[in-house]
């Protein structure tokens, strides 16, 4: 992973100075919009790096036993349509996001809203509703 790249999440940042702290741990997302760009991040770079990032983000009550990003998916853009509290003093949020994917079966758009708790002060993902298209 090249440190200096566009970070993919889409913010006018380097990958390094973006999501790339939060994917080595030498930060902690500050906001539940941060922590579902960093797992965002995590599916594009995939591997050992992301699934450890999807893990260690995961709420314990609803994670999967295997969080390993599908490697015949390429993630190839995000956008954030809105985020609902999920702030530096709140406890739940919620944020709505389009990821953009191809693969085997063609291009296609996983839109979700995801739910996010700070749990032991440190916002997690809980779980989600994806909509249609
Ligand atoms: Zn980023």
């Amino acid at each position: 992973m090249d440190l200096a790249r566009p970070c993919p999440c889409g913010l006018p940042a380097t990958y390094d100075a973006c999501c790339g702290r939060l994917l080595r741990g030498a930060a902690v997302a500050t906001t539940a919009e941060e922590l579902m760009r960093s797992r965002y991040t995590a599916h594009v770079i995939g591997g050992r790096e992301g699934a450890d990032h999807l893990f260690r983000s995961w709420h314990p009550r609803t994670r999967p036993d295997d969080v390993t990003p599908d490697p015949a998916t390429t993630w190839t853009g995000l956008e954030v349509l809105e985020a609902v509290a999920g702030g530096a003093d709140d406890t739940d949020g919620v944020v709505a996001f389009a990821a953009h994917h191809a693969g085997p079966g063609g291009a296609g758009v996983l839109r979700e809203r995801s739910r996010f708790t700070r749990r032991a002060g440190r916002w997690v993902y809980v779980d989600g509703d994806v909509e249609a298209g």
